[in-house]
């Protein structure tokens, strides 16, 4: 059985890795949970599943969860020491990294330290920490799957290698507001933002889709994973989402991997990987889809790529603050402070203030990332007043 550590147990990816243990039976021992703050589901989790330890890194949750729970073989730990603390404590085989944001950037470097294989989710990890995850993988030889659609399908496109590789071709549905007038982004609203045509996914992300940011760090994530240059990953406008990404050969052969939005897919492939294996979940049927359109995306309507890519680029330390920066601003936008234009103007705002450095180490990187979230309350603050 597979031991695995499932820390954003509580989010999006973390119950539908559930569902992934569910389908396998015999399969997976879940060794650890973590989750934020909803102690009740993470409690429901914890009788179902039966983990060897639970964190929670919101210490009121911690405490509601601890006056609750009535396992007593059971540890329970609190805050980001917790989740270090039981990486090193309960032997595991794999860590499903499905928190939200930077928050996932240590637990990822200590799974990496301690040699676990890594079930990727959070790419805010690999955006603004690429460079130390890179080093602590090539010491230790960890296998690191993306359970990112778009990334999963680029490896299993990629799975007989990548000699003579042209190009990625990283496919994006374009969001909710794909055939709005630029003028109009500047009146988009909260709940407006949070509909996503394809998937149901967390608040952060799904905001990061609609302003495209979510695809800017997609093409940072790629150039980590891959190894491919800025060049050669090309984002394509696809809004029916069945095509999941593609890469293009020397010979002009493309290779594409298709199947549902479910993100159940790629979370399977990582878990059981090397394996394929067979599930009960829905499969594409051909004669219900309509058509498959391609299109450049509009970089003008949506900065965010645009930035995301011009970052990447630059590399070093430039890419910790933009996603440090629009970490604040979709929280600032949730909060209605800011306008849905203003996230992309912010991020481009603190990223030019911004000398990029190489990232020396995790308290390094820290720093930076500190540095990016009051440059961007800074912003926040002024369209307050
Ligand atoms: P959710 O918001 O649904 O879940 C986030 C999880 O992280 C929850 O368990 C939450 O706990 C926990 N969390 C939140 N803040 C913190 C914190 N400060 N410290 C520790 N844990 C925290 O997000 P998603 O599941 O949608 O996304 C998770 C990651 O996966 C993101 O990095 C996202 O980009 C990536 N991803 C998601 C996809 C999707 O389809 N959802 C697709 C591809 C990638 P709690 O709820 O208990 O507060
Ligand atoms: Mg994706």
């Amino acid at each position: 059985m597979k031991r695995l550590a499932v820390l954003g147990a509580t989010g999006s990816i973390g119950t539908q890795t559930l569902q992934v243990v569910d389908a396998f039976p015999g399969w997976f021992e879940v060794t650890i949970l973590a989750g934020h703050s909803n102690w009740q589901l993470l409690l429901q989790q914890a009788e179902k599943y039966q983990p060897k330890c639970v964190v929670i890194t919101e210490p009121s949750a911690y405490e509601k969860f601890k006056q609750e729970n009535r396992n007593t073989n059971m540890t329970v730990l609190c805050g980001m020491p917790g989740v270090l603390q039981a990486l090193e404590q309960f032997p595991t085989d794999m860590m499903v990294g499905a928190m939200s944001g930077a928050a996932g950037i240590e637990p990822t470097l200590k799974a990496l330290e301690l040699g676990i294989d890594l079930a990727l989710a959070n790419k805010e990890t690999l955006v603004s920490g690429g460079s130390l995850v890179r080093k602590a993988q090539q010491k230790t030889g960890v296998n690191i799957i993306s359970v990112d659609s778009e990334h999963s399908a680029i490896y299993q496109c990629i799975e007989d290698g990548t000699k003579c590789l042209n190009k990625i071709l990283l496919t994006a549905s374009g969001g909710p507001f794909r055939t709005w007038n630029k003028e109009d982004l500047y009146k988009v609203t909260k709940a407006q933002a949070l509909k996503h045509p394809n998937w149901s996914m967390g608040q952060k992300i799904t905001i990061d889709s609609a302003t495209l940011m979510n695809k800017g760090l997609e093409v940072i994530e790629a150039n980590w994973l891959f190894n491919v240059d800025y060049d050669d990953i090309q984002v394509l406008v696809h809004p029916q989402s069945v095509v999941h990404s593609m890469v293009e050969y020397g010979d002009g052969s493309v290779l594409a991997h298709l199947g549902k939005a479910d993100m159940r897919i790629p979370i399977q492939y990582a878990l059981t990987w090397p394996e394929r294996q067979g599930n009960p979940f829905p499969k594409l049927d051909f004669t219900q889809i309509a058509g498959l359109e391609f299109y450049a995306p509009d970089f003008e309507k949506f900065p965010a790529l645009k930035l995301a890519y011009e970052v990447g680029r630059v590399g070093k330390s430039a890419p910790a603050v933009l996603n440090g920066a629009n970490e604040i601003a979709v929280a600032a936008f949730l909060k209605d402070q800011i306008g849905f234009m203003d996230i992309p103007a912010l991020v481009q705002w603190v990223v030019e203030q911004h000398n990029p450095v190489e990232i020396e180490s995790f308290s390094h990187l820290l720093e930076i990332d500190q540095w990016a979230r009051s440059q961007a309350q800074v912003f926040v603050q002024n369209r307050k007043a």
